[in-house]
């Protein structure tokens, strides 16, 4: 499809060849992440950084905000606007919002579309399904690509912190987002052990909002209970004099109120999906194979990702597994830069991608 019907698809293919024309080549980088997406242009960095969500007006099925503006909204939909996000679990829980999110963050960084097409490089979360990597490269090609390369979201992380992936020594990266974590173990610009769970920063979310519910009958939506998470949560003891004042809905009276919640107990709320993101780290490190371990041992931990922001995870992380542990510089971004430095090069970066299945 494309190409042939209008011939701009033609003058894309010579590109290569005059040289001249090369500097046209927008390549991107899109980091499809389960709470933002970002996308990097060669020679420009992180270009777009929006939060995953698609609000749709169930009446027309017409979409009426993307990002910022659809995070803005929910909680706050009238029963006809849904704002939802099409990635949540760390899979593709809607293809079709999936999709025209995708278009409509790709074509907005890419308007002059008929200079010539781009060449995508898509980090996806390494459990993705056959069928879920069709449905993201599907996207990028509606969306105007002329070609479409998947790269592992751990894999670029761990390249976006720095670490020396394409050496013969096991370097380990921790990426927590919002709906997954993922942790490996590279070696010679491979991934050798790959651990993920299905938990991240919206599992903390949802456990502080189930404890305000259980121990104050107040009902508070996701995005106040992400607030105090950024505000007050920590992984770790020393962090515990913190307190806030959270506002929601009286379960029983149905009105408004506020109650104060302090550090301490928010820590103990969120032990639960920590736990599991812990497990899943002390799992990969259980597995490793022992000259990596070795290697690991010496290199350390690196952590990336928006859940890493978490304060005191790096201290519970050493203090839980003796080992050297560092929070990668820019967590948030560390994927999308990753993604970037392949698309920087593209031939050379070939043996880094998703073999095509
Ligand atoms: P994804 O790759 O899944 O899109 P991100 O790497 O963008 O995820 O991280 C998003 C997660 O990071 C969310 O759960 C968000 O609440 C969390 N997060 C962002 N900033 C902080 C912070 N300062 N402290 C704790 N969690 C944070
Ligand atoms: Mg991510």
């Amino acid at each position: 499809m494309g190409g042939q019907a209008t011939g701009v698809g033609q003058a894309a293919g010579g590109r290569q060849a005059t040289g001249r024309m090369s500097t046209l080549g927008r390549n991107l980088a899109l980091d499809l992440g389960t709470a933002n997406t970002l996308v990097y242009a060669r020679g420009q960095g992180v270009v777009l950084d929006e939060p995953s969500v698609v609000t749709v007006d169930s009446r027309t099925g017409a979409m009426v905000a993307v990002g910022a503006e659809a995070k803005a909204m929910i909680g706050r939909t009238p029963p006809y606007l849904q704002a939802t996000r099409p990635l949540r679990d760390g899979v593709i829980a809607d293809f079709e919002s999936t999709e025209r999110m995708v278009r409509f963050f790709l074509r907005s960084v890419h308007r002059n579309r008929h200079l010539s097409k781009p060449r995508v490089v898509v980090a996806v979360p390494s459990g993705l399904t056959r069928v879920e990597q069709r449905a993201v490269e599907e996207a990028c090609y509606l969306a105007g690509a002329r070609s479409v390369r998947l790269l592992e979201e751990p894999l670029a992380a761990a390249i976006g912190a720095g670490l020396p992936v394409h050496e013969p020594t096991g370097s380990m990266v921790v990426d927590i987002g919002g709906g997954t974590t993922e942790v490996a173990i590279i070696s010679l610009g491979g991934m050798v052990t790959v651990h993920s769970t299905r938990v991240g920063g919206d599992d903390l979310d949802a456990a502080i909002a189930a404890h305000v519910k259980r121990e104050y009958s107040l009902a508070i939506g996701e995005r106040t209970a992400e607030q105090i998470k950024i505000s007050v949560a920590s992984a770790f003891p020393a962090y515990d004099a913190l307190d806030v004042d959270v506002r929601g809905r009286d379960l029983v009276s149905g009105l408004p109120r506020t109650v104060t919640l302090t550090s301490r107990e928010i820590r103990r709320a969120i032990e639960e999906p920590l736990n599991a993101i812990l497990d899943t780290v002390r799992a990969a490190l259980d597995e490793c194979p022992p000259e990596l371990a070795g290697d690991v041992m010496d290199s350390g931990i690196t952590l990336t990702g928006g859940g890493a922001l978490l304060r005191g995870l790096d201290e519970r992380l050493r203090n839980d597994t003796s080992m050297p542990v560092r929070l990668a510089a820019a967590p948030l971004t560390c994927v999308a830069r990753g993604a970037g430095a392949c698309v920087e090069s593209l031939e050379q970066a070939e043996h880094v991608f998703v073999a095509a299945g």
